[in-house]
């Protein structure tokens, strides 16, 4: 049953894994279920291990049948674990990014829609009015009640 296998190279964070593939499919080696070499998973397996698949390319393919007559070939992508590991630290203009996002959303926060005051607490997010404006509305609501 086991057809002719090729031997490929597969990059595995700064070194290369050697192994053993049915063959390339779209410029991938490809491995059958429990074929795989160690160090390559599934983007579930890895994101259940706590590791992110963004921004990596995968290195291999798994091809497998589900056991069910009906069931269709599978084709799931493969990542190297070291690669994942390796990523680098965000760089200080991503991390400038973000902080500048935050400062804005914080700002957002604490905005008041009716005076436009910035104040130095978070308005509620339920009338997104500051204290004043909300003592004010409150206000006219007795007043027009009387
Ligand atoms: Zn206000």
């Amino acid at each position: 049953m086991s057809a002719a296998r090729i031997i490929v190279q597969i990059p595995y964070g700064d070194r290369l894994l050697v192994a053993e593939a049915r063959g390339i499919r779209e410029g991938l080696p490809y491995f059958g279920w429990d074929e795989a070499p160690v160090g390559l998973y599934t983007t579930t397996q890895l994101r259940e291990a706590g590791w992110s698949v963004a921004g990596l390319d995968p290195v291999a393919l798994l091809v497998f049948r589900h056991r069910k007559p009906y069931a269709r070939e599978s084709v799931a992508e493969l990542f190297a674990l070291a690669d994942a590991a390796l990523r680098p630290e965000p760089s200080e203009a991503q991390r400038v990014s973000r902080l500048r996002n935050l400062q804005y959303a914080m700002r957002a926060r604490r905005t008041c829609v009716d005076c436009a005051a910035e104040k130095d607490y978070c308005v509620p997010t339920s009338t997104r009015q500051c204290w004043s404006c909300l003592e004010i509305e409150m206000a006219n609501d007795v007043e027009e009640a009387a």
